[in-house]
């Protein structure tokens, strides 16, 4: 921890499990010590939402934590999961029928396909249990809890179907794995891709953000510094992979979908 967030963001409540830290007024980081992605409970003045729960195993600790600041798991209104991961969603299921859950469409749609590959269940060592999603998101839609107004950014890389979240007039950027304090890269996974990445930063880039809640670490209050060195380091990631592309060959794991497609040509000529 960082002396510079010691003084900018209060903890409020700290065990051997996890932490409580206000980011702003009516919003908490829930910081788990295990590998549990952050969790993020934002209280308008009309609606209340949780940005992402972190694993099954940690929804006691969440819930007291969610208490200590007089809220309740019925108290939500909806749950936004910014990408399909286990370590961000695992607990999901505890909130159904009790409250709406949210997700990019991308992520909705392997989340209820159960495609436990992109989730990383083995990772994550996570029962095998559905999560359903209720609302399907997109680009652009709009998330109105009265004083707060959060916009739904699409910003895959990280995964197809990574979205971040932000507030323009509180400067709030909930940016999950897309954007990590330090510049620290969130990794590209499966059906993630640097270029992607690198455009979905640049987007970032041009915000006015002055808070950065991410899916791991501290809290930020320099967001640009964070984007100028993750912006840095993929392009560095863009140009080492380019390389090893370049080093391999890689023909052979392409032959056999090249066969398949002269084998489809040649049906067509007869
Ligand atoms: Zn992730
Ligand atoms: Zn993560």
């Amino acid at each position: 921890m960082s002396d510079r967030e010691r003084t900018s963001f209060p903890v409020l409540r700290s065990d051997d499990v996890c932490s409580l830290i206000q980011a702003a007024e009516d919003v908490y980081q829930i910081r788990f010590k295990n590998r549990a992605a952050n969790a993020y409970l934002v209280r308008g003045s009309r609606r209340t939402i949780l940005i992402d729960v972190g694993l099954s195993s940690n929804l006691a600790h969440l819930e007291a934590s969610l208490a200590f600041v007089g809220c309740g798991l019925d108290d939500i209104d909806m749950l936004v999961l910014s990408h399909e991961h286990l370590d961000h969603i695992g607990a999901a299921f505890h909130f159904h029928g009790r409250t709406i859950i949210a997700a990019h469409r991308l992520a909705a749609n392997k989340i209820m396909l159960r495609d436990d590959f992109s989730m990383l269940r083995k990772m994550f060592n996570e029962p095998n249990v559905p999560i359903d999603i209720d609302l399907w998101l997109e680009e652009g839609n709009l998330i109105d809890l009265g004083n707060f107004r959060l916009t739904v950014m699409y910003t895959p890389g990280h995964t197809s179907a990574c979205i971040s979240l932000f507030d323009p007039d509180k400067g709030l950027l909930f940016a999950s794995d897309t954007l990590m304090p330090g510049g620290v890269m969130g990794g590209i996974f499966g059906s993630g891709c640097i270029s992607d990445y690198i455009q979905s930063l640049e987007r970032l880039k041009g915000l006015n953000a002055k808070i950065l809640l991410s899916g791991h670490g501290r809290l930020s209050d320099a967001p640009q510094d964070d984007v100028r060195i993750a912006l840095q380091r993929s392009h560095a990631l863009l140009s080492d992979t380019a390389q090893l592309f370049d080093a391999l060959d890689a023909r052979a794991n392409f032959e056999p979908i090249m066969q398949s497609v002269r084998d489809l040509n040649k049906l067509d000529d007869g």
